[in-house]
């Protein structure tokens, strides 16, 4: 029977404020044992995501059950099947799909998906540009935001992976695009090389809704939120009439122990007649294969840029975690394991 060793970094208790070493635990263990409709991934990269925070939490109602205490820590992988009890899935098929902070994880075949490889993109790139952080700037954009040419699109958290994708989507739909960001080399890097129409540095602005107001003249006609806030209280004064806003992230909310009041100005919601919508990116797995071949069509042909920020090593992994809330990390965050 075939057995892997494998480390696994637990999570221990839950955070209060960003994760410290203390909520969790480096252990190394062998899985041997699969059920029923299970593999075991050799995992070779792992997708930091700001929603780990929110697993990591004791949040009910969430889209998904809170981590249970002493269980590795969740996140989305990629790597080849070394073992299978799954019709769907042989061994040394690449998959991506949920697993966790370890070198193997065990998952449920429904919650695996293939990688095509024939895409011929390297495999890093199916965390990233055609992984779910990318489709979600793809869906969120095209099926949610439904952009007319000439619309203004505003994008919160916009150099990161799923804006600066959403962002370069609504540029290739005619769109006037703004994007927010931490730094100037931040926005630097979407205006010059994305092709944003313009950009707001939200960390030296002292009056957001008159920034917003400054490179969005005709109003915001669809806002793609990825961080909540007070950045989502001040788009709601400058929306166009019949704007759209795609919930899809409230990144400022995500390690504060206790919720906060807001967001303000909602009453701009009945006043321009708009539309506030949730995004889940897993209600869009089973199209990912049709929208992955144009996402990889448009990377071939130089319509989509993006970056990777590939951290080495599982046992960097919480330390690499905290980039995304700082904002060090400059790109899709990743491990290799
Ligand atoms: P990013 O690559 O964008 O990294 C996070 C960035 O957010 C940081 O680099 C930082 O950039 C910015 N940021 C951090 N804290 C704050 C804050 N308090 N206020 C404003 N900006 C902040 O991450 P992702 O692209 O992976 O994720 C972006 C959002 O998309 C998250 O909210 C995430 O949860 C969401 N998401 C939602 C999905 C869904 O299905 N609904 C699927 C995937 C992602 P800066 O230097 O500019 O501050």
């Amino acid at each position: 029977m075939s057995t892997f060793n494998t480390r696994q970094i637990l999570l221990t208790s839950r955070p209060q404020g960003l994760l410290k070493e203390s909520d969790i635990a480096r252990t190394e263990t062998t899985l041997d044992h699969i059920d029923q409709g299970q593999i075991i991934i050799k995992n070779r990269y792992l997708s930091l995501d700001p929603a780990i925070s929110v697993w990591m939490s004791d949040m009910d109602n969430n889209y998904l059950p809170p981590i249970p205490l002493g269980h590795p820590v969740w996140c989305t992988v990629i790597g080849e099947i070394v073992k299978s009890r799954s019709t769907k899935y042989a061994v040394g098929d690449t998959v991506w799909g949920m697993g966790n902070w370890s070198d193997y994880s065990i998952a449920p075949e429904d919650y695996v998906f293939p990688a095509d490889m024939t895409l011929g993109l390297p495999i890093n790139n199916h965390l990233s540009v055609l992984g779910a952080v990318g489709m979600t700037g793809y869906y969120g954009i095209l099926d949610v935001g439904k952009p007319v040419a000439g619309e203004t699109v505003l994008i919160s958290a916009a150099a990161g992976a799923v804006g600066s994708i959403a962002g370069q989507i609504a540029k290739i739909s005619g769109c006037h695009v703004v994007g927010l960001a931490g730094t100037q080399a931040k926005c630097d890097w979407i205006t010059k090389d994305l092709g944003f129409d313009g950009a707001i540095n939200y960390r030296k602005t002292d009056n957001m809704a008159q920034a917003i107001a400054n490179v969005c003249p005709n109003g915001v006609d669809i806002y793609f939120d990825n961080v909540g806030g007070e950045i989502l209280s001040a788009t709601l004064k400058n929306l166009a009439k019949n704007a759209r806003i795609l919930f899809c992230g409230w990144m400022s909310t995500y390690n504060n122990d206790e919720s906060l009041p807001g967001p303000h100005n909602m009453w701009q919601i009945l006043a321009k007649t708009a539309r506030l919508e949730g995004f889940l990116i897993s209600d869009y797995f089973g199209d990912f294969e049709n929208g992955v071949p144009t996402m990889a069509n448009w990377v071939k042909e130089g319509k989509i840029k993006f970056k990777e920020d590939i951290v080495e090593g599982l046992e960097n992994t919480p330390e690499a975690f905290l980039k995304l809330f700082n904002g060090t990390n400059d790109g899709k965050l990743m491990v290799k394991v």
